[in-house]
């Protein structure tokens, strides 16, 4: 597998060089370290030692296919934004932060005046600039500039690689907060890919009672059984909606999140949730259009809810990790330098049984 680097090993000095290396993904499947000026800081900007960066799915997607949708990357681009790291210089507004701080980066910047903003849903406005998506570089870079507001402290018992799982989590939370989790409900949770899993942490963390959950990848369901799923369904050997019925006494779940993207998946969530019940749609179909069963969405009156990122999650979602501490480990499989950023990349897009989530460490 992958070499491990152990992070108290990592360089913690807080000295700024004027140089830094950069991982420039220059085509489909192929990315270049290149060396940069570390960039200066001014206003309410702080500079970030970038120590623990994780992978996303949609780093993946953009690396192997140049586009999502219509969004396409322009080259060469810099991937990257679940971070966390340390504060090594601030400019001269600001206010929150000092030099040697730990920090896990919110990679969303809005505006904060649009009315998008000012209502609290930040995460639709328009002028966002979000780390890694392009046009917008991202955190595959040793030193990352980034404003104050949209930074977070972190207590020394969190490592940095557990912070950069924050931005994973911070969906997930707030996909439960837009179905309204509420203590003791039944949930079901399809795609036991990363989100997938950080779904079923914050699911337990707002209360459900009974987490099932769907994949028919062995590591992904028994990783789920290990964070706080209740009953893990191999889709490729089960009636999965039978299944469901069977353990919500007929009745279906209260709460159905879909996060894997898959097609069949969405069409099952209407029968897999109770009448009265919701659907909270998380993962990005491969496909633009997908035909649901509208009448049967009507006959059970669903609730239909869909997620794009997310707003005021960070703080609860550093919470729960600093509560779960060791508990999390086993969502991460695979660490690499960013030297070895290929490989990296190239494990979270080809090796989808043996891995979870990959976290590249920058310094
Ligand atoms: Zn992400
Ligand atoms: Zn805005």
């Amino acid at each position: 597998m992958s070499s491990i680097k152990v992070e108290s090993s990592d360089n913690l000095d807080l000295a700024i060089p004027k140089i830094m290396s950069v991982a420039y993904l220059q085509k489909p499947l192929e990315v270049s370290i290149e060396q940069e000026d570390v960039p200066s800081v001014s206003g309410r900007e702080v500079l970030v030692k970038v120590m623990a960066v994780g992978i996303c799915g949609s780093d993946v997607h953009y690396y192997a296919h140049g586009r999502i949708g219509n969004r396409l990357v322009t080259y060469p681009h810099i991937q990257g934004h679940e971070c966390a790291g340390i504060v090594v210089a601030t400019g001269d507004k600001v206010t929150r932060f000092k030099v040697g701080d730990r920090v896990a980066v919110e990679p969303g910047v809005a505006c904060m005046s649009c009315s998008w903003c000012k209502e609290g849903r930040y995460n639709l406005c328009p002028d966002v600039q979000f780390l890694s998506t392009p046009p917008v570089k991202g955190a595959f870079v040793q030193f990352l500039k980034h404003p104050e507001e949209f930074l977070f402290p972190i207590p020394e018992s969190l490592s940095f690689e557990h912070a950069s799982l924050a931005e994973p989590l911070s969906v997930a939370i707030h996909a439960v907060n837009r179905g309204k989790l509420k203590p003791g409900s039944t949930v079901v949770i399809t795609g036991m890919g990363p989100v997938g899993l950080m779904t079923v942490v914050a699911a337990k963390a707002y209360g459900a009672k009974e987490i099932i959950v769907t994949d028919m990848e062995p590591l992904r369901l028994e990783t789920a059984q290990k964070l706080g799923a209740t009953q893990v369904i191999d889709i490729s050997s089960t009636d999965t909606i039978k299944e469901i019925m069977q353990v919500t006494s007929g009745l279906g779940a209260d709460l159905v999140f879909e996060t894997s993207g898959n097609v069949r998946a969405l069409q099952s969530t209407i029968e897999m949730v109770k009448r009265g019940g919701s659907v909270v749609t998380i993962g990005f179909p491969n496909t633009e259009e997908v035909p649901l069963n509208v009448t049967l969405m009507l006959q059970k009156e669903i609730d239909l809810f869909s997620v794009y990122r997310y707003t005021n999650t960070y703080p609860l979602a550093i919470n729960i990790l600093v509560d779960l501490g060791s508990q999390i480990e086993p969502i991460i499989t695979d660490r690499y330098s960013l030297e070895q950023i290929n490989e990296a990349m190239y494990q979270a897009y080809a090796n989808r049984s043996n891995s979870l989530k990959v976290i590249v460490f920058p310094n």
